[in-house]
């Protein structure tokens, strides 16, 4: 079974996708936990690439060729053979993120993203969570966190009120695939409704 999470910066995915894997490996499953850009050492390079450096490092284009090269990397080298094997993979971030960041809120290049996923990945998750949350609160949370800012998180609440108007469309594109999560509340409220939708 293949699992992705989903949503803006600051949604809260990651300790979504932590904890699914946590009580998924409580009931004896076999889980792999991993994230993008990134999860295995190739995507983790080109993951340096995107998210350093100041300024407009990369043209949208580029940026989704770097995305789906790193994508491709760790789905030929981690995802895929991890299924292979019988293992529940869980992973923070997949395909849908380009569809969002690089084909909706960066740029207007859906097309191109499609056709580059048809090409190389061709690959999509059994079930997506979508961790639906109001953008104001996820900068606040961001804020409160006190992480660096990297590129892309910089961009502010305007591009974050893109994306996440772009991932709930995703939710309607998908309705099998994809389940709109309510991201408010504390995280075991939260960790409750993606059980009951799995
Ligand atoms: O989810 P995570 O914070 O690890 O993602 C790293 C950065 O890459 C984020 O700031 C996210 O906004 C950005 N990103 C992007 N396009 C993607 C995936 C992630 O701009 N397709």
């Amino acid at each position: 079974m293949f699992i992705s999470f989903e949503g803006i910066d600051g949604c809260g995915k990651s300790s979504q996708a932590q904890m699914l894997a946590d009580a998924l490996r409580a009931e004896g499953r076999d889980v792999v936990l991993t994230r993008e850009p990134g999860g295995s050492v190739g995507a983790e390079e080109i993951r340096r690439l995107l998210v350093e450096g100041a300024g407009e490092r990369w043209s949208p284009e580029t940026e989704c060729l770097l995305f789906t090269a790193a994508r491709r990397d760790h789905l030929e080298r981690r995802i895929l053979p991890a299924l292979k094997q019988g293992q529940v993979v869980v992973t923070d971030r997949f395909a849908d993120s380009t569809r969002i960041y690089q084909g909706v809120a960066r740029g207007d290049l859906r097309e191109l993203v499609d056709r580059l996923h048809d090409l190389m990945i061709m690959t999509e998750p059994d079930r997506t969570f979508v961790i639906d949350i109001d953008p104001a609160t996820a900068l606040a949370r961001g804020k409160a966190r006190g992480g660096t800012e990297d590129r892309f998180e910089s961009l502010g609440l305007d591009f974050q009120e893109k994306l996440a108007t772009g991932f709930r469309a995703l939710a309607r594109e998908y309705p099998k695939r994809v389940r709109l999560i309510d991201g408010s509340g504390n995280i075991a409220d939260v960790a409750a409704r993606v059980r009951a939708a799995l």
